[in-house]
């Protein structure tokens, strides 16, 4: 997949001015309501009684807030985040010492905790549950083993795939939370807000148009907008309605659910090659020549939410939604036996 397609939900360069657009406060965070209401609670007891917050697991596709959320954690806390990434730590030492540099209630904020390679995985686990380093000195029979103290933290771990962390790493999470796919009517209250942050001023039906094309995604949301911005600067005098977002939105190849090129390559091969599945991911994958690890994070987990496709025991099935989307006539599923939820990697 071309990493920088413009409904890419992976964080692309010109995202990187989105640090103003980030909210940093839980009232400024919009959507999730269930899980900021309970994420409020936690923080504010931990507050009340001066320990550090248990540690937090954000879970869900790229894009839906889990960095955004982890700093607002560590703002209402009123303490320090410090920030890094599983594939980022390439040393145990490396972990460590940013273990051993964390003041008491401090974050640590671990972004694609999955990729974490596992010997360094092993040194979160005193860490997490006694804030402990085991530090071992020597070699052979004359090893030993000294326990370092750390200050009481909270990790706050972020992942597209919660069913890639080993059993005992999960287990020390004391809260998990996952988040969803957004709603148009979240988006366009994202929108306005982002569009008032930026200084842009855009009408409510061309707001509307955003968020139906945004996959349920804020970090694509906010890039469109931006997009289109640029399309009414040369079009039509800066003013953003309904008609130059259409353009807008039609010139990228974008389609009125905000599905690409990507999504549509995927939909046809299942309906067409494989007469609507099941098909295995793997098989899907090679069809369509894209790594099987975007598919189920980037590509899927919208087609499941607009009821496109199904993930079932036997694989994937295109469904009725599907066909009238694309304007092929549907024969029906030929088989039953549907996955109950949508995580088939957990
Ligand atoms: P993730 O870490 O899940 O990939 P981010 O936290 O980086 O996603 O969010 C991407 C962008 O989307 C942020 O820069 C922010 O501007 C915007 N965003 C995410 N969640 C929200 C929200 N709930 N309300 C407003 N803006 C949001």
């Amino acid at each position: 997949m071309d990493e920088n397609r413009i409904v890419s939900s992976l964080e692309l360069e010109e995202d990187d001015g989105d640090v103003s657009l980030r909210p940093i406060t839980f009232d400024d965070y919009i959507g999730q309501e269930k899980v900021k209401a309970n994420l409020k609670v936690y923080v504010e007891a931990s507050k009340r009684r001066g320990e550090a917050l248990d540690h937090v697991l954000l879970y869900g596709p790229p894009g839906l807030g889990k960095t955004t959320l982890a700093h607002i954690i560590a703002s209402e806390l009123g303490v320090e985040i410090k920030v890094t990434s599983g594939p980022g730590i390439e040393r145990a030492a490396n972990l460590a010492s940013l273990l051993t540099n964390l003041q008491e209630r401090d974050v640590l904020f671990l972004d694609e905790i999955h990729r974490l390679n596992h010997s360094i995985e092993e040194v979160l686990y005193p860490a997490m549950e006694d804030f402990a380093l085991d530090i071992s000195t020597g070699k052979g029979a004359g090893a030993t083993s000294i326990r370092l103290n750390l200050n009481k933290f909270t990790l706050v771990g972020a992942t597209t795939r919660a069913g890639m962390l080993t059993g005992p790493l999960r287990d020390r999470f004391g809260v998990i939370c996952r988040l969803e796919p957004y709603s148009k009517e979240d988006l366009m209250r994202i929108i306005s807000r982002s569009a008032r942050l930026l200084k842009i001023s855009i009408d409510s039906s061309a707001t509307a148009e955003l968020a139906s094309r945004s996959r349920g995604t804020p970090r694509i949301a906010n890039r469109l907008l931006k997009r289109v911005r640029d399309f009414a600067e040369v079009y039509n005098h800066g003013v953003i309605d309904l008609a130059i977002t259409q353009k807008a939105l039609n010139d990228m190849e974008i389609d009125p659910l905000g599905l690409d090129y990507n999504d549509k390559k995927l939909l046809h091969a299942l309906v067409e090659k494989f007469n609507g599945g099941p098909t295995g991911l793997d098989t899907l994958a090679a069809a369509i020549n894209e790594d099987a690890g975007t598919i189920e994070d980037v590509i899927e987990p919208y087609l499941i939410q607009l009821g496109f496709i199904a993930r079932t025991p036997r694989g994937r099935i295109a469904l009725k939604g599907a066909y009238d989307h694309l304007g092929v006539k549907y024969g029906g599923v030929q088989q039953i036996g549907f996955f109950d939820g949508d995580d088939n990697n957990e």
